[in-house]
């Protein structure tokens, strides 16, 4: 087995194996497969396995694996040079490219990571604001650092170390927490902390504590406290930017916020990361205003070939969205109809093409809800769908993904699997 012989290797270079925690399909008590090549909705491992992909790299492949216009791109600008650390068109042309398809975004600034998006914007929503206090939510994960890691989702959710160790109190105590879809909650932290917040972060969309949808009226209350107060709206639109709608979250619920956070599919597969807003706060960043943020790599030209390729796609196809929508609409109906026939209870949140499947009766709308969830059970479920090549994310505060390459027989292959997997299920 040769995933089992690098991943043995693995453990001894690097800290659990992996580069990055989730990786590591620990709460299943896995060795992970070591991926060798992906197409379209497949990915195969070292062993040759073959599996329908559910994960597409945490959300970036919308247009699924090695798209052949983006690999030819990427292709392309690496015989010209993959890095200048100059000024290039490219950067011009995606820059522009997000303006258009976020109005709320008139001046934007490429990084290499989400997580680098969100440290920026919080530095930027200080500096402009001159106040300390960042409010986020429970459950939601911005990036590693040290301000956000405070009562986070995704692997530090998963790995129980929501408050990461190496913190300091003084970063922790500018960080307030409120409970996501609680209206009366923040109501009270912008009581308590008059003239102090900065800026209100918030995935308008959860993804991190497993998909949660925003109740309509708590981004609007989020929009007009933050307004009435002098603070900034964020909105982590990370996973969500172009992925629940070409005009991302802010579109699709209608709201403006100050800051919008991306990364992922604005990568096209590349690492990737942008921050951008309104044009007063953004001239606030270095080398035009006082706030310093810098990148050695920092709009390269190979993610910003592939990521203004996959920009392109997905505007010159409007369609796109309601073609995915649908797939993962008959994904999670179907998925709904065989664990009812199971007797298993479970409550499955999804918007557009971003959706969990959570084991538990109760409705999930806030990291209390999501904990609800039967995480013993999504265990064997994720590791039995993956034994028979359905690869899903590994922990049951992630989210699902479809994308473009998913194709019917996919959906229909993967419901038959789990009708199987549902059977066997301990519950
Ligand atoms: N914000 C959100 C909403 C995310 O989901 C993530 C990563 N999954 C990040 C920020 C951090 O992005 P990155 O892993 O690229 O640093």
């Amino acid at each position: 087995m040769k995933s089992q012989e690098l991943y043995t290797r693995a453990l001894k270079v690097m800290p659990g194996g992996v580069n990055s925690p989730v990786r590591a399909f620990k709460s299943a008590g896995l060795t992970p497969p070591f991926i060798k090549k992906g197409s379209k909705s497949h990915i195969w491992d070292e062993d040759g396995k073959e599996y329908i992909d559910y994960v597409l790299s945490w959300g970036p492949l919308i247009l699924g694996h090695a798209h052949p216009e983006v690999v030819s791109v990427i292709k392309k600008q690496a015989e010209l040079g993959t890095s200048f650390g100059a000024c290039t068109e490219l950067e011009v042309l995606m820059a522009e490219k997000i303006r258009e398809a976020l109005p709320s975004i008139e001046v934007v600034r490429m990084v290499n990571s989400g997580t680098e998006a969100t440290m920026s914007a919080i530095r930027l929503a200080r500096g402009y604001t001159g106040r300390n206090i960042i409010v986020k939510f429970a459950g939601c994960y911005h990036g590693h650092s040290d301000s956000l890691l405070i009562k986070a989702g995704s692997g530090a959710l998963t790995f129980g170390s929501p408050d990461s160790a190496g913190v300091t109190q003084d970063t922790a105590r500018d960080t307030v927490v409120s409970n996501y879809n609680d209206i009366d909650m923040i109501r009270d932290v912008f009581e308590k902390h008059p003239g102090d917040i900065a800026a209100v972060i918030v995935e308008p969309v959860a993804g991190n504590m497993g998909t949660v949808p925003p109740k309509p009226e708590f981004l609007q209350e989020l929009r007009s406290l933050t307004k009435s107060h002098g603070a900034l709206l964020i909105f982590d639109e990370v996973i969500t930017g172009f992925r629940v709608g070409y005009e991302g979250a802010q579109g699709l619920y209608n709201i403006v916020p100050d800051i919008t956070t991306l990364g992922k599919i604005i990568g096209g597969g590349l690492p990737v990361g942008a921050y951008g807003g309104k044009e007063e706060i953004m001239r606030r960043v270095s080398p035009d205003g006082p706030v310093y943020q810098a990148g050695t790599l920092s709009g390269n030209p190979l993610a910003m070939a592939a990521g203004y390729t996959t920009l392109s796609i997905l505007s010159k196809n409007p369609d796109i969205y309601s073609k995915l929508n649908k797939k993962a609409e008959r994904l999670c109906s179907g998925l709904k109809d065989i664990m009812d026939k199971a007797g298993i209870p479970v409550t499955i949140n999804r918007v557009g093409s971003m959706m969990t499947l959570f084991f538990t009766n109760s409705k999930v709308y806030d990291y209390a809800s999501a904990a609800t969830s039967d995480t013993a059970c999504y265990n064997i479920f994720f590791k039995k769908m993956l034994q028979a090549g359905i690869y899903l994310p590994p922990s049951q505060f992630e989210t699902f993904f479809v994308s473009t390459a998913h194709t019917d027989e996919d959906i229909e292959k993967t419901l038959n699997i789990a009708e199987d997997v549902a059977k066997n299920l301990s519950f």
